[in-house]
C-alpha cells in the first residue's frame, strides 16, 4: 500500500525533469506537455529567467512571515494592480485560499457599509472554485460534497447564463456574485462577455460585491493579462493563483481600495503567503508575461492552435465535436469519454488535462512555438487514428 492517501487517480508516469514544453521521465522518454501542470507552468519548465531569479532568492532569503516588511511582495503587488482594476492585493499559497479570501473581504465588505446581515454569495452550476469546506460548497458540485458532512452555508447556486435566476436568488442577505469568466474544470464552458456585464450591471445596483474567480483564466491564458478585458468589464474582487508563480505556489487576492478598504490587521492572514521566494517567482513571471509584445504572441499562437483544431475536429468528428475557449485555454468537447482520448493522447506522448462536460483540456505553456503546436496536431491526429482503428471507439460515438 502507498504511504499516500488515495485521493488522486495518478498515470504511471513520473517526470524527472523538464525543458521548456518538453517533460522527460526518469526513464528519458519525452513528453509534450499541453497541460501544464493544470494551468500553472505558464513559461514552460526550466525557464531561465525564472530559474535564474529562484536560485538568487534561494541563496539569500527563503522566508521571514509577514511580522515585516517583505519590499518584493509590495512590488509584486504594485505591479498587479497597476495593470489591472485593482488597489490593493493579499497574497496566499493557492487557488482556494484565493476564493475563499475573497468572500471573506466581500462579506467584511458588506459589514463594513453597515450591512453586516449580507454574507450569502450566488455562483454558478459548473463552477469550481477549489477543495476546502466552504469552496466545495461554492462550487456545489456532489462528488466534491459527498461524505462531508453538512454543506457549508452562505452560497447560492444558479444556472450559468441566467440573468432572472441570478435576480430571483438575490435576497436581503446577498452580499456577493462570484464567478469564472471562462469555467476551467466545468469544461471550458465561458459565462459569455455579455453576462458578466450584465452581472456587474446587477450588482451594481443591488450594491453587491463581485468576485471573478481567475486562478485559471488569468495572468495571460486567454491571450490578455486578466479574463475580464475580454469581456470590458472589471471585478471588485478578483482570485489569482496557477500561472503567477511559473510552477511556485502562490495565490494572490486583488482588490479594488473601495471594498478592501473594510479590511484590518489581524482580519485576515497567512504563515507562507507572499513570502520571498514566492515573489520572486512572481516577479520573474511578471516580467516576461508583461514584456512588450509577449501577450499578442499568446494570441497569434492561440488562433493557430484553435485552427488546427477546427480543422482536425472537421475530419474526426466521430471523435471530436466543438472546439472552445480563449486563448491558450482550449476545450475539445469529446464524442467518446474524454478520459479515452486524453489517454490516447498520452500513448502519443502528448499531456493534457480532462475537464467536466466531458471535456479535454489543452493549457500548452504560453511559451509554446508554432514547431511545438504542429507537434501536437499531429500527435492529436494520429490519437484520433489509433482510436479509430481500436473497436473500444465503436458504438461510443
Ligand atoms: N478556482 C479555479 C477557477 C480553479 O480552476 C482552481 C483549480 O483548478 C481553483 C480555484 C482551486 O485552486 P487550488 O487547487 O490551487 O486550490
Amino acid at each position: 500500500m502507498s504511504a499516500l492517501l488515495p485521493t488522486f487517480a495518478r498515470s504511471d508516469l513520473a517526470f524527472e525533469r523538464g525543458e521548456g514544453v518538453s517533460l522527460y521521465t526518469d526513464t528519458g522518454e519525452r513528453y509534450l506537455d499541453f497541460g501544464a501542470g493544470v494551468a500553472v507552468s505558464s513559461l514552460g519548465h526550466g525557464h531561465p529567467h525564472l530559474v535564474a531569479t529562484l536560485r538568487e532568492q534561494a541563496g539569500k532569503l527563503l522566508h521571514t512571515s509577514n511580522l515585516y516588511r517583505i519590499p518584493a511582495q509590495e512590488a509584486v503587488a504594485e505591479r498587479l494592480c497597476a495593470d489591472s482594476f485593482a488597489d490593493m492585493a493579499f497574497f496566499c499559497n493557492s487557488g482556494a485560499e484565493a476564493v475563499e479570501g475573497a468572500v471573506k473581504i466581500a462579506r467584511r465588505y458588506q459589514n463594513y457599509v453597515g450591512k453586516p446581515e449580507r454574507y450569502r454569495v450566488i455562483t454558478f452550476e459548473g463552477a469550481f472554485h477549489g477543495r476546502t469546506i466552504a469552496m466545495i460548497a461554492a462550487g456545489n458540485q456532489e462528488k466534491h460534497l459527498a461524505g462531508f458532512g453538512q454543506k457549508v452555508d452562505g452560497f447560492d447556486q444558479v444556472p450559468l447564463g441566467d440573468v432572472e435566476a441570478v435576480k430571483a436568488a438575490i435576497g436581503p442577505e446577498t452580499a456577493a456574485i462570484l464567478i469564472e469568466p471562462i469555467q476551467g474544470e466545468g469544461g471550458v464552458r465561458s459565462a459569455t462577455w455579455p453576462f458578466l456585464r450584465e452581472l456587474r450591471a446587477i450588482a451594481d445596483e443591488n450594491e453587491l460585491v463581485l468576485i471573478f474567480d481567475e486562478v485559471q483564466t488569468g495572468l495571460g491564458r486567454t491571450g490578455k493579462l486578466f479574463a475580464y478585458e475580454w469581456a470590458g468589464v472589471e471585478p471588485d474582487i478578483m482570485a489569482l493563483a496557477k500561472g503567477l508563480g511559473g510552477g511556485f505556489p502562490i495565490g494572490a487576492i486583488l482588490t479594488t481600495e473601495r471594498v478592501g478598504i473594510a479590511m484590518s490587521a489581524g482580519s485576515h492572514g497567512t504563515t507562507f503567503g507572499g513570502n520571498p521566494m514566492a515573489m520572486a517567482a512572481a516577479t520573474a513571471v511578471l516580467d516576461i508575461i508583461l514584456a512588450n509584445g509577449f501577450l499578442d504572441e499568446v494570441g497569434r499562437k492561440a488562433l493557430l492552435l484553435k485552427q488546427k483544431l477546427a480543422e482536425i475536429a472537421d475530419t474526426n468528428r466521430d471523435i471530436i465535436g466543438e472546439v472552445r475557449g480563449e486563448g491558450l485555454l482550449i476545450g475539445l468537447q469529446c464524442k467518446i469519454p474524454n478520459t479515452q482520448l486524453a489517454d490516447a493522447f498520452q500513448k502519443q506522448h502528448l499531456l493534457t488535462v480532462a475537464a467536466g462536460d466531458n471535456v479535454v483540456r489543452l493549457l500548452p505553456p504560453l511559451i509554446v512555438s508554432e514547431a511545438e503546436i504542429n507537434e501536437a496536431c499531429e500527435k492529436i491526429n494520429s490519437a484520433c487514428a489509433s482510436l479509430r482503428a481500436s473497436p473500444q471507439t465503436e458504438g461510443s460515438a
